[in-house]
């Protein structure tokens, strides 16, 4: 982070900290870009075969094998080759088991923060290993859609015991947001489902036969590991990569013949449609990080920026989405396109019950003395949320 670009401050009790603009930005700026203290792919994704790099979730697969998979069709040929991103002569994987980066950097990196005291040390799927064990048992408990892994909690812990300057990075971690208790449970609720206090128990009893957790025993007493899904149910940022859809993006900038671009743009409607038919809205390759400036942006229900992944990895954006003046705070927002179009009531309804907050934003308090009307569509989105 520039300090002369933005800085977090504390805002208030309600609150917590916020992120402000020091210096004016453009609609369009990036205001910042920063990689994650860690991040980890949903179980699932990468059970069904969603190939990303193990420490930076960039696609593994060319651009046209992603859409041959997701279409179920293996003859469809991509044009314009030299629109896909993926390098497969790049690829890598750690000597002694099969995780896969991207490249070299990607698996070293992995190597030197945390993947030796995780290493399963084993080309074969070795069942009986406590950390495969965690995984079956985790993916028992929690089916998709994903919106969290125990391996990202796993990754946290060898991060840390694997670190030689522990203190610094446990400090950096007690710097995220962290909730009343009361809250935590609320969150681990929204995180796990119903069953939650009892799961926690068998994940706590075999995270600490899968890792060394000597550094971080804070995190292993009942409450303390309640503490550490709060710390990544509140904090937690979704990733989702593709080459299908870099592909998309690199060739519709390309200067095209009229015949050749309404050729190409047909594909593309006709491969989507099909991934629909196949699989659904599971599109991408899908994860989890933990970012330390983003997850210091508020929430406005008229926000200024917005979360972006330019790179097509786990390197996130933020861009200002109007100008900004300095000293202005910076806010995205945590809803959708369309649920930021519903009555202050609707929205105050889905980020109470899924961010435990009361906003009172601009927005909110222009809105505050409207009545306490539910958007049309409410109750099926609520519904649809539960499900
Ligand atoms: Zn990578
Ligand atoms: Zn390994
Ligand atoms: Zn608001």
């Amino acid at each position: 982070m520039d300090p002369n670009d933005i800085q977090i401050r504390s805002i208030n009790k309600e609150k917590g900290k916020g992120l402000f603009a020091v210096r004016s930005f453009k609609d369009g700026d990036t205001i910042f870009e920063e990689k994650p203290l860690i991040c980890c792919q949903f179980a699932w994704n990468q059970e069904y075969k969603y190939l990303a790099c193990d420490n930076c979730l960039k696609p593994l697969e060319t651009a046209e094998e992603n859409v041959r998979r997701l279409t179920g069709n293996s003859t469809i040929i991509l044009p314009h080759p030299e629109c896909c991103e993926t390098k497969k002569d790049l690829i890598t994987e750690c000597a002694e088991c099969d995780t896969k980066y991207c490249s070299v950097e990607c698996q070293n990196e992995a190597f030197s923060r945390y993947h030796k005291i995780i290493c399963l040390r084993s080309k074969e799927k070795d069942e009986s290993h406590p950390l495969v064990q965690l995984t079956e048992t985790w993916k028992q408990m929690h089916y998709p859609p994903e919106t969290a892994t125990i391996m990202l909690l796993v990754k946290i812990v060898a991060l840390i015991n694997q670190a030689s300057n522990k203190e610094d990075l446990l400090s950096i971690f007690s710097q995220f947001c962290q909730r009343t208790i009361n809250d935590t449970d609320d969150i681990i609720h929204k995180l796990l489902g119903e069953e939650f206090v009892s799961q926690l128990d068998v994940l706590r009893q075999m995270m600490l036969k899968a890792v060394n957790t000597d550094f971080t025993e804070q995190w292993f007493t009942p409450e303390g590991f309640k503490s550490l899904w709060a710390l990544v149910g509140t904090n937690g940022q979704g990733i989702g990569t593709s080459a299908f859809s870099r592909w998309v993006k690199n060739v519709s900038a390309l200067e095209l013949p009229r015949d050749e671009r309404i050729h190409v743009d047909k594909l593309i409607d006709r491969i989507y449609d099909d991934m629909d038919r196949e699989v659904s809205f599971f599109l991408n390759n899908e994860g989890s990080g933990l970012y330390v400036l983003q997850s210091s942006v508020n929430h406005s229900c008229v926000p200024n920026a917005v979360v972006e992944f330019p790179y097509s990895n786990n390197v996130l954006a933020l861009k200002a989405t109007r100008d900004i003046q300095p000293e202005e705070e910076i806010c995205i927002s945590y809803l959708g396109e369309c649920c930021l179009e519903r009555s202050r009531h609707s929205r105050w309804k889905i980020l109470s019950s899924q961010y435990l907050f009361h906003c009172y934003c601009k927005k909110c308090l222009s809105q505050a003395n409207d009545p306490d009307e539910t958007s049309e569509d409410d109750d099926d989105m609520m519904e649809d949320d539960d499900n």
